[in-house]
């Protein structure tokens, strides 16, 4: 760790003694800390702003480490977005090379929208970061990400409000969307298994009850203890089929499947989007996605 602040430092003072091309610019820019939030701030910002992620698609969120390339955004950005709660470790280093032009703003951390326990693993009981995964979460975070756009660049603000309102729709007929896909899941089937405990909010919010190997993906993954916690709970309920998602090795819940012969379902995306020609290309198409493929995995009907 020591190790990478001095990288870190070293490489500021790289871009601090070398003339940006871009400075003044008059393009304003935001960053966010990983894609699904990237999503959500463009939503939001409108085009004269140029919202980029620090974590590209596909890559792991809680276990990301800074680039060249992402401390060169941070350094022109104006703010940060990110979404607090543990989410991003590798937020201290942003916070240990930053000065006070840019504004640093967690969503979650600032959200109306009321946060649950970690069920399980070594955070068992603090917040779980994971409120995007409910459409009225996300809502909660577009609420912050325009009040603080609006704030700072005020010339801006009502379009910033008027694109949230036009979202905060589109998620309410998404969530109203996926409610119907997942009532098609029979009563006795609606277990939901994921290797990371992520999708606890989704679960509260469509009515399924949930269980997973461990807490979040920067602690120890399928450790000896979780692995025998989760093997005991499955030789005792028998859901229809165990999830894996994008951003973590399918091997631990491969294992549950093949040892109590209970099908394996996936990818799940739940901390990151896909590419673009992938299925959760944007935060919609993740959620109709996971929707689907927990509907067709979990035994739901089929209209006529
Ligand atoms: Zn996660």
């Amino acid at each position: 760790m020591h190790q990478q602040v001095k990288w870190v430092s070293t490489l500021l003072l790289a871009i601090l003694s070398s003339v940006s091309p871009l400075a003044g610019a008059s393009t304003f820019r935001v960053v966010a800390s990983f894609p699904v939030l990237e999503d959500l701030v463009k939503r939001v910002a409108g085009d004269d702003i140029s919202v980029s992620t620090v974590v590209p698609p596909g890559a792991d969120v809680h276990n990301w480490e800074l680039t060249p390339p992402n401390v060169l955004a941070i350094e022109e950005a104006d703010i940060l977005f990110y979404n607090g709660f543990g989410l991003e470790p590798w937020l201290r280093h942003v916070k240990a090379m930053s000065d006070d032009s840019l504004l640093l703003k967690s969503v979650a951390e600032n959200a109306d929208f009321t946060p649950q326990p970690i069920l399980t693993g070594r955070y068992k009981g603090t917040p779980d970061p994971h409120m995007w995964l409910d459409p009225e979460g996300a809502a909660a975070y577009v609420e912050v990400i325009a009040d603080t756009l609006a704030e700072h660049y005020p010339d801006q603000a009502e379009g910033f409000h008027a694109r949230a309102q036009q979202t905060y729709q589109a998620l309410q007929l998404l969530d109203q969307a996926i409610k119907e896909r997942l009532d098609g899941v029979p009563n006795i089937n609606r277990t939901l298994v994921t290797s990371e405990a992520g999708l606890g909010y989704f679960a509260r919010a469509y009515d399924l009850e949930y269980a997973a190997i461990w807490g979040v993906n920067h602690e120890t993954q399928g450790s000896a203890q979780a692995m025998a916690q989760m093997s005991t709970r499955l030789a005792n309920e028998r859901p229809p089929a165990l999830f894996y998602e994008s951003t973590v090795a399918c091997i631990h819940m491969d294992a549950q499947a093949r040892e109590h012969g209970i099908k394996l379902a996936g990818p799940l995306y739940v901390d990151t989007l896909s590419p673009a020609d992938g299925p959760a290309y944007n935060y919609p198409a993740m959620l109709r996605h996971n929707a689907e493929l927990i509907h067709e995995a979990l035994g739901g009907a089929r209209p006529d």
